[in-house]
């Protein structure tokens, strides 16, 4: 008798980079759950041929990534989690209390991008009371804002390239300590400096003055797909006297391990993870120097 093993997968385009695979091997292996996890390429116009097909094809969970976050929480019948106010999904499962012998499964969005970035910044400061500067004003930034209000900041500055972007996602907050600033009115200090934005994945530099990083922890949501290059954000906050710099492998992999969590009831020891996808990464380095899709 054949055993089939319960089968996940990332959906998105391009999908080959995606360490996601990796990732969930390592957590079944810690876990002792057997499961199947692939990438899938969509085309970018069918998101939701590719998504039905999967789980019509005995598909029990599927992380999203670029560019399918928005267009997947349109597609779910149910947000669970931050999904609803992050306006973006990266975690499909299927509602336990639902499908064979009822009926159709009933899919359901999450979100766990934001708590994944909450989960590793929490390892190297605490977030009560710190002001807090984001940079960017997409997707991740919406997913991320409503995790670290609930950390209790003392305030978040919200800015980006594009001004009226941030205006706008603050604007849906309605968080007094949450306000919007044009680059050009930036003034710190801060406490924590997070790149949101996209601009580490072509290898740019933010106009940003250096004394906003001085004294402050950087964390960029990007990384390189060289583990032993730092981004280009992480080097010039270093070099600018942050109090330190890090980049967004730490989130995925917490992203990944509550994604993991939602599906298998079970939040896999995350410990260890990081270095060993780093040291992956260094041997063979295919693009030492761009961010390539960093997310998923
Ligand atoms: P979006 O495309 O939704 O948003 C991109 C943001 O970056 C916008 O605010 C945009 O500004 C800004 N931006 C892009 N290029 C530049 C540039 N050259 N200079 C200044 N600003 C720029 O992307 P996401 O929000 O989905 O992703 C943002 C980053 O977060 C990416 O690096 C992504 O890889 C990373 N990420 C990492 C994850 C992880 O697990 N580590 C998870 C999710 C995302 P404007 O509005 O002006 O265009």
């Amino acid at each position: 008798m054949t055993v089939s093993v319960p089968r996940y997968a990332v959906i998105g385009h391009p999908i080959a980079h995606s360490l996601s695979p990796q990732i969930h091997q390592i957590f079944a292996e810690r876990t002792g759950i057997q499961l199947s996890y692939e990438r899938l390429l969509a085309p970018r116009d069918d998101f939701a041929g590719v998504a039905s097909a999967f789980f019509e094809d005995a598909g029990q969970g599927l992380n999203v990534t670029l560019p399918f976050k928005e267009v997947a929480h349109a597609w779910v019948a149910h947000h669970a989690g931050y999904a609803a106010r992050a306006g973006a999904v990266n975690t499909i499962a299927i509602d336990p209390v639902s499908g064979p012998p009822r009926g159709a499964p009933v899919l359901v969005g999450h979100n766990t991008d934001g708590p994944g970035l909450l989960r590793d910044l929490s390892r190297l400061l605490p977030l009560a009371g710190a002001r807090i500067l984001v940079l960017g004003a997409g997707g991740a930034v919406r997913g991320v804002l409503e995790p670290i209000l609930e950390r209790q900041p003392g305030q978040v500055v919200l800015c980006n390239r594009t001004a009226s972007r941030a205006d706008a996602l603050a604007a849906d907050f309605a968080d007094h300590r949450l306000q919007a600033c044009a680059l050009v009115d930036l003034s710190g200090p801060f406490d924590l400096v997070v790149n949101g934005t996209a601009a580490s994945l072509s290898g740019d530099l933010l106009p940003i003055a250096t004394d906003l990083v001085q004294g402050a922890w950087c964390y960029d949501m990007a990384y390189t797909r060289d583990g032993a290059a730092a981004t280009a954000f992480c080097q010039w906050a270093a070099a600018s006297g942050a109090a330190g710099v890090s980049d967004g492998l730490g989130m995925l992999v917490e992203q990944a391990a509550l994604a993991f969590e939602i599906w298998h009831g079970q939040l896999p020891e995350t410990h260890g993870i990081v270095a060993r996808l780093r040291n992956a990464l260094t041997d063979p380095a295919p693009n030492p120097t761009s961010g390539e899709h960093p997310d998923g």
